[in-house]
């Protein structure tokens, strides 16, 4: 290493101590010193962008940097590095690392590598969340419930840069522990393996936190510069976004995002349109892509998910043995979802490591009694109240929604709005939304107006019990 080399990297320590870990990683990372001449020092930058950013940010901190090891110099020369180089190498339209790769050698040594350590430094800058390491496709359990979502997550991991993007975003919704997180992961670790395009995996609390105030200290320019680095944007449990300004951010990004070819991923447990804090626009940018429902795990899947647990959890503790017949008791009978199941296994894992008794069905029963909740109602959907109703009055569910106030659509319509109050939980203005974008107070009056009619008109709650039953059932 040359002397010169040597100050360098002290000037770059003295650099990094003072501006933190994150702003370095996000902006001299990739800054290089071609030479020093006299007083001046020349270095490089690979973008314009970074070059102007730099010089009306950090220019001053740069130089006194430098004068701290060299008291000679006095100037600093930044300039945007081999524009030549750059044009040689064929870069794929959306090259997501702008000059950083196939001629990745010109850099220094921290350069992003397309699927190296560099990554999990973008990824950390820009305020990734952690990734659990067991959370990949091969320990997801396909079944009919999920067949849909794990086709189309398998698509857009294998995805490659350039690839025409044939959803976007993709909207995965499912009830708690269904398997959002765990296809998120997956892909994000499918993504980063094959390093085509990086993927960014944030939880809407991540996004919110992190990479939103991140964002706010930054230009539109800084922005825009930071969305380069990401191939793939996945945000998981989109439903805890709040907030008006992060809800504008998000918008920003998913447009910006979308509209630049880059996939976006989101998991929620609700459809875009129950979404009911986010504004319109956004609700219908997310509806636009593909939008899958994972349903409820299935008792063959729940199976199946429950012996490849074992089996994941017999590689460390190879005497853990539990006989088919168990693992049918705990498929049938622990209905909820993943997360009891795993629940199930860790319990009898932990039960046969601490008493050394084999597990046998006696105890199982005693061991996951807890984890078996009565079978959950189910969740209704306003769609399906509408369908539902419509048919049961031959009425078709546009005329629910219609202005119309004939008496054969107005009585369905408030029978409709009414169940819509008492099997969900949606509140009054979202279900005037949902029909039609009517009123809140026109709702109230509907529901009010049926709850008395129940109560003299036999007929009429019979109607509504029979209702009922066909949507809940
Ligand atoms: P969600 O994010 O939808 O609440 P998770 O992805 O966290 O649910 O899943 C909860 C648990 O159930 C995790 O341990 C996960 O690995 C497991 N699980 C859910 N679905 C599957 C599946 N299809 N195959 C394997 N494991 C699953
Ligand atoms: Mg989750």
């Amino acid at each position: 290493m040359s002397t010169d080399q040597e100050r360098w990297s002290k000037v770059q320590n003295r650099l990094r101590a003072e501006v933190g870990e994150d702003v370095y990683t996000n902006w001299f990372a990739r800054m290089n010193m071609e030479a020093i001449e006299e007083g001046t020092v020349r270095l490089s930058v690979p973008t314009r962008f970074l070059k102007s950013w730099i010089q009306s940010h950090y220019a001053e901190r740069v130089l006194a940097c430098w004068q701290a090891e060299e008291d000679k110099v006095n100037r600093i020369e930044l300039t945007v590095r081999s524009a030549v180089l750059r044009t040689v190498v064929a870069k794929p339209k959306g090259n997501e690392f702008d000059g950083i790769g196939a001629n990745g050698h010109v850099f220094n040594g921290a350069a992003v590598r397309p699927n190296g350590a560099g990554d999990s430094g973008l990824h950390e800058a820009l305020g990734g969340s952690p990734l659990d390491p067991r959370l990949t496709f091969d320990t997801f359990v396909v079944g009919r419930s999920n067949t849909l979502a794990h086709a189309a997550a398998k698509q857009v991991a294998a995805a490659k840069r350039g690839d025409p993007v044939m959803f976007n975003p993709l909207y995965i919704h499912a009830g708690v522990g269904l398997g959002k997180t765990h296809l998120l992961q997956a892909i994000t670790w499918t993504g980063n393996a094959i390093g085509e395009r990086k993927v960014l995996y944030l939880t809407a609390e991540k996004f919110m936190y992190g990479f939103v105030s991140a964002l706010r200290t930054q230009t539109a320019l800084a922005f825009k510069e930071a969305l380069r680095g990401i191939g793939v944007l996945v945000i998981d449990d989109l439903q805890f976004l709040q907030g008006k300004s992060t809800q504008a951010e998000f918008c920003h990004t998913l447009n910006a995002l979308i509209d630049a070819g880059r996939q976006v991923i989101i998991a929620s447990d609700r459809p875009p349109s129950d979404l009911e804090s986010l504004d319109e626009r956004v609700r219908s940018r997310l509806a636009g892509g593909l939008v899958v429902e994972m349903g409820s795990l299935g008792e063959e899947l729940r199976f199946e998910i429950l012996k490849a647990r074992v089996n994941a959890a017999r590689v460390h503790h190879p005497g853990f043995d539990v006989p088919v017949n168990v693992l049918g008791y705990i498929a049938k009978t622990v209905t909820h979802n993943g997360r009891d199941l795993e629940g199930a296994v860790n319990r009898l894992l932990a039960h046969n490591k601490l008493t050394g008794h084999p597990v046998t069905m006696e105890m199982a029963e005693r061991e996951v009694r807890d984890l078996i909740r009565p079978q959950e109602p189910r969740r209704v959907k306003i769609e399906d109240i509408q369908r539902v109703v419509a048919r049961q009055y031959n009425v078709s569910r546009s005329d629910l929604l219609s202005s119309r106030r004939t008496a054969n659509v107005v009585r369905p319509r408030q029978v409709a709005m009414y169940l819509a109050k008492t099997l969900t939980l949606r509140s009054l203005p979202e279900i005037g939304r949902r029909f039609g974008g009517r009123d809140h107070t026109t709702v109230l009056h509907a529901v009010r107006k049926i709850e008395n009619l129940v109560g003299n008109d036999m007929a009429l709650a019979e109607e509504i019990e029979i209702l009922k039953r066909q949507l809940q059932e």
